[in-house]
């Protein structure tokens, strides 16, 4: 049936949804068992089936939709936060554009094209970001005058509106109708839908997912995938896999039939006031992501819920109903039909849970959609369905990718207090820097109380609190955010000169490490290395670890101790994705254990000019370049501790990361800061090893590379040991790349102009065209101006020299700045400083 209140599919108890399955015997076997019938199952199933991949069956344990997917307010966007997650979102508007003449389904979509206003000076500097971000990913996005706003959505009061973007590609559909397109898409091309049949239990052997447990019996499969939505945490929970979700209510309100709306009306958003209005067969629905939102279902999801509603809540609506009828002074004229309260599953970070489960093998996820279900369904399943088929996803998507996610986050007392901040961040202010308020502190450092007398400004990196920088005395250790230079700026400047000029301590405790050792430690370490790893001990290779495409999926350093041990050291937020990465590369015969042993080492970075006489102040050893030249690890003693101390550098200073016991880390770091007091030692935070380490144009994992870019597109070519015995994962991509030339080079920019602020994703251009964006940038205070990494892709093979013979600009916030192009690091480009 029609719901009478919103005109969309509603179904009764028993009532079958348009194409439902008759009556159908489960059966033994199936290749992939897909768990849940909402929109991202179905199109799961309907990719798969495309893509050619046989014996699919999708398992829904009452009817399809009947969970979140039946009450969305059906908004699609075109955009979404990063490149590849807008790359995802124009595939879904692509798909729905076709969708129904494919099927025979009617999907409801159309694009009205949507428009986000802004009320204050800061969140139009915000737009105007995006817009250039967007613009660079290819999408449309048109700066307009409130007036124009106001043309296109005529009930709109534009008395306080600074300004308006109109993104015309953005459209919307019917929910039900688009789940049930793809579904019956699925069905087309071979897949088995079940409905009514719950999956009690997944089966696994021997660390595998081998197939699911039903009341009508056990279908064996080789893939099992859980796209159970707001059930997905609990599924997962039953074979030990944390996808870390929590319901939590979520609400629009539907008028009456009102004057004004058309189908044609745009969708607009309002985010200041936290909301959004979008035609609905006639009436307006006004839908919120307020700033405190209500987790739910914290007991469990009742056994029964299905097309199920929540209580209405007014009191907490009521603030949000208030603002909107000032922006639409109409809706207080018209009634009220429906109050609509239903629950939606959100996450710590705003960003789904999407990708094989590294608990086990063969149990893959897409959950955790955060309110934007419906226009990544179609983006979504794709990818998932790549990602099985093919054992990689199509591109990098490590924003959403469940190897990002840690077992603290799916424990209750964090989780939920995250979600009730995270979905009302989906509309708040997107600040540079912003920082999590709730959960917080679960992962600290052994030396945290100390930095944090010492006037820390903390952040949170995968649950570690980390120091970004030192309040200045007088100064609060909290941010003052804005797109402008925030208070931290002169205290960062000053931590950055210290380093540069003299010495800075760095607390990287939080880095990850990993013992490998064995028989094969090596053979392991050097397939999955592009690197030569086979070096003399007492050696630190950097090195990156390759996808088969030639793709960076991890960029670290690799100690070797003892012929048969190594150490490997990476980022704290690649810590179970790197380790993964190692041990799915180690094969039946290898005699190899990995051990993380990140819990076991403070690491304290000493950095700069100053950094060896501070340290041999306080070591019997000789720590000469000659005795210990850059890119070597020796035990040294400091006090009473044995630390293992590495002439390495991430900020392009002469430096040593001291890697020591947990228990003597306390006596350590207060012996380095006493007596570095005679140096200039000043503690340094991760905003000044930012910015020293884009001026040295370090790259960074995550931002400049990605299993997207190569070693040769990232400049990292140095890196890559062509011709080592045995080769190495991703050689032969390499090769390739090599003989056809690449087409795009990571290369550094500064920007002429003092002022202007790069944070990531600026369009850059040559010559007047678009040719890239800035990957990540900072204010770089020894080179005078903001520097920032990005690729210049130039349409095919082009030498280097050609890259820098041209006009730079980097397009800040809608105004086109001068920049400087440079392929070697503008700030030391011999790297002499790190090496004396
Ligand atoms: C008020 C509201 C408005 C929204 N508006 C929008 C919007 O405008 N645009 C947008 O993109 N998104 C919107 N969303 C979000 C969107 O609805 C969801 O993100 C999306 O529907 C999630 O789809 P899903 O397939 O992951 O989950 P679901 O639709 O919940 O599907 C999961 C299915 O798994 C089944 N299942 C669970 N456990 C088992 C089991 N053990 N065995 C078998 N089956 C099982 C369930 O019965 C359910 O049918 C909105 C959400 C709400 C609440």
């Amino acid at each position: 049936m029609v719901c009478v209140s919103c005109s969309r599919w509603r179904l009764e108890p028993g009532e079958m949804p348009p194409n439902s399955s008759a009556v159908m015997s489960l059966p033994a076997h199936a290749r992939i068992v897909i768990v849940g019938g909402g929109i991202i199952g179905c199109s799961t199933a309907y990719h798969l089936t495309r893509m050619g991949v046989r014996d699919v069956l999708l398992l829904e344990r009452k009817q399809l939709t009947s969970g979140t997917t039946w009450h969305a307010a059906g908004l699609v966007r075109s955009t979404l936060y990063t490149q590849n997650l807008t790359r995802l979102a124009k595939y879904t508007v692509d798909l729905y554009t076709r969708l129904e003449a494919e099927t025979g389904q009617a999907t409801g979509f159309i694009q009205p094209g949507s428009i986000s206003i802004a009320t204050n000076a800061e969140r139009w500097q915000e737009l105007m970001r995006g817009v250039g971000m967007l613009r660079s990913f290819g999408v449309e996005a048109h700066p307009i005058s409130p007036r124009e706003a106001q043309v296109k959505w005529p009930l709109m009061q534009i008395d306080d509106v600074v300004g308006a973007i109109w993104y015309p590609q953005d459209g919307k559909c019917n929910p039900i109708d688009t789940c049930m397109a793809l579904a019956k898409g699925a069905r087309v091309g071979g897949a088995r839908i079940i409905e009514n049949t719950k999956v009690d239990r997944i089966l696994v052997e021997n660390g595998r997912a081998v197939g699911v447990k039903t009341a009508a019996g056990v279908v064996h499969a080789e893939i099992v995938v859980n796209c159970a939505g707001i059930w997905a945490r609990e599924l997962g929970r039953t074979v030990g896999v944390d996808v870390p979700l929590q319901a939590c209510e979520h609400f629009y309100v539907v008028t009456d039939p009102m004057e004004g709306m058309h189908p044609d009306l745009p969708v607009m958003r309002d985010m200041d006031h936290c909301a959004y209005y979008k035609e609905d067969a006639g009436k307006l629905l006004l839908g919120a992501f307020e700033r405190r939102a209500k987790p739910w279902g914290l007991d469990g999801i009742p056994e029964d819920f299905a097309f199920g509603e929540l209580p209405e809540d007014f009191n907490h609506f009521a603030p949000i109903l208030d603002d909107a009828m000032k922006r639409v002074p109409s809706l207080s004229r018209v009634g009220i039909r429906k109050f609509f309260n239903g629950p939606e599953s959100f996450t710590a970070d705003g960003r789904y849970v999407l990708g094989p489960a590294p608990e086990i093998d063969g149990f893959f996820v897409a959950a955790g959609f955060n309110s934007i279900g419906i226009q990544s369904g179609g983006g979504a399943g794709m990818a998932l369905a790549h990602w099985i088929a093919e054992g990689n996803p199509p591109f990098d998507l490590w924003d959403v990718d469940i190897r990002r996610l840690f077992p603290h986050q799916n424990a209750t007392s964090f989780l939920v207090p995250r979600v009730s901040e995270s979905l009302g961040l989906l509309y708040d202010m997107h600040w540079p820097f912003r920082q999590y308020e709730t959960s917080r502190g679960v992962r600290r450092t052994v030396l945290h109380d100390r930095i944090a007398a010492a006037g820390a400004c903390f952040g949170e990196v995968a649950g570690w609190e980390r120091p970004n920088w030192f309040a200045l005395p007088g100064q609060a250790p909290r941010y003052a955010y804005s797109y402008g230079r925030q208070n931290w700026f002169e205290a960062s400047r000053q931590e950055h000169v210290a380093v540069r000029e003299r010495v800075g301590l760095f607390d990287q405790s939080c880095f990850a490490k990993y013992v490998v050792k064995g028989r094969d430690a090596m053979r392991v370490l050097n397939r999955v290395s592009c690197n030569e790893v086979d070096v003399a001990p007492g050696q630190v290779v950097y090195t990156q670890w390759l996808n088969a495409r030639g793709g960076i999926e991890s960029d670290l350093t690799v100690f070797r101790l003892r012929p048969d041990e190594y150490m490997v050291v990476t980022s704290a937020m690649s810590q179970l994705r790197d380790r993964r990465h190692l041990e799915r590369h180690i094969v039946e015969d290898d005699r190899v254990a990995v051990v993380d042993v990140t819990s076991g080492f403070a690491m304290i970075g000493l950095m700069g000019p100053c950094a060896r006489d501070l340290l041999s102040s306080l070591s019997e050893d000789d720590l000469s370049n000659e005795a210990f030249p850059f890119a070597t690890t020796c035990e040294i003693g400091i006090g009473a501790a044995r630390v293992r101390a590495t002439r390495i550098t991430y900020v392009g200073e002469l430096g040593y990361e001291l890697m020591v016991p947990t228990e003597f880390a306390s006596a350590v770091f207060d012996l380095v800061v006493e007596a570095g007091a005679s140096y200039g030692l000043r503690l340094a935070g991760y905003h000044a090893m930012n910015s020293l380490r884009i001026e040295k144009a370090y790259r960074h994992w995550g931002h400049d590379i990605s299993p997207d870019e190569t070693p040769l597109e990232a400049g990292l070519g140095f890196c890559v040991a062509w011709e080592k015995k045995g080769g190495f994962i991703g050689r032969e991509a390499l090769l390739r790349q090599r003989d056809e030339g690449i087409r795009q080079r990571l290369v550094q920019f500064i920007l002429e102009e003092a002022d202007p602020l790069l944070y990531h994703d600026e369009p850059i251009l040559r010559e007047g065209h678009h040719v890239g964006r800035i990957t990540s940038g900072m204010y770089g205070h020894s080179l005078g101006g903001a520097v920032g990494l990005g690729y210049v892709d130039l349409g095919g093979p082009v030498p280097a020299a050609e890259i820098l013979s041209a006009q730079y600009q980097i397009d800040v916030a809608g105004r086109r700045v001068g920049a400087r192009a440079s392929l070697k690091s503008l700030y030391d480009p011999g790297s002499a400083r790190s090496r004396v």
